[in-house]
């Protein structure tokens, strides 16, 4: 089955019961970044897209700020593809469930870099339960993709001075995109 008509249809873990609609991902399909968050809130249960609200108004600011626009060559996608109830932290087995849809996801879009946004999307691509603080500022990888870790959006609209270092983490992850594009040209050339 396609994957985007298996992601609604699924009922794997027990969010399926709760939830308005699933959030697929929103983007272009063949994106150099892919950005990785942790599950849809009440606005994104109700609308069908992620990253909307608050949170979304953030981080479409600071996508700005690095010259790029949700639309064009960005993907973003949660770990979870339900709302778990009032905004609760998922729960293992409810990751584990949905892990799949996201790295079929992966597979597909082939980014150049991955954005993983706060402790879920982190510790779920790098399978590790260390904290952002010990995982932010140095380059990792998930399946051979080169990958940058950072707070979550709603993460920093409670906590404002973290945000320095979330664009920290934007300038680090911009100067390696662009390492890749001068490695990927100077091979070409
Ligand atoms: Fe399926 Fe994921 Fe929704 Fe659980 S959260 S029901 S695994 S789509």
């Amino acid at each position: 089955m396609e994957l985007k008509q298996a992601v609604p249809a699924c009922t794997a873990c027990g969010l399926h019961k709760s939830r308005t609609q699933t959030v697929f991902g929103v983007g272009d399909e063949k994106a150099d970044w892919l950005l990785v968050g942790e599950a849809p809130g009440a606005e994104e249960d109700r609308l069908g897209d992620p990253f909307v609200g608050q949170a979304g108004k953030l981080l479409d600011n600071m996508l700005a700020a690095i010259g790029l626009d949700r639309r064009t060559n960005v993907y973003i996608a949660n770990v979870l593809k339900c709302r778990p109830p009032g905004n609760r932290n998922p729960e293992p087995g409810e990751v584990a469930k949905c892990t799949p849809f996201l790295l079929k996801q992966i597979e597909l879009i082939q980014p150049k870099l991955i954005v993983a946004m706060g402790r879920f999307a982190a510790q779920t691509l790098l399978a590790s339960d260390a904290s952002i603080a010990s995982l932010r500022g140095r380059l990792h990888r998930y399946a051979g993709v080169p990958l940058v870790v950072t707070y979550h959006p709603a993460y920093l609209l409670r906590n404002l001075p973290d945000k320095a270092k979330a664009w920290e983490d934007l300038v680090f992850a911009r100067r390696t995109m662009q390492s890749l594009l001068d490695t990927r040209e100077s091979a070409s050339a």
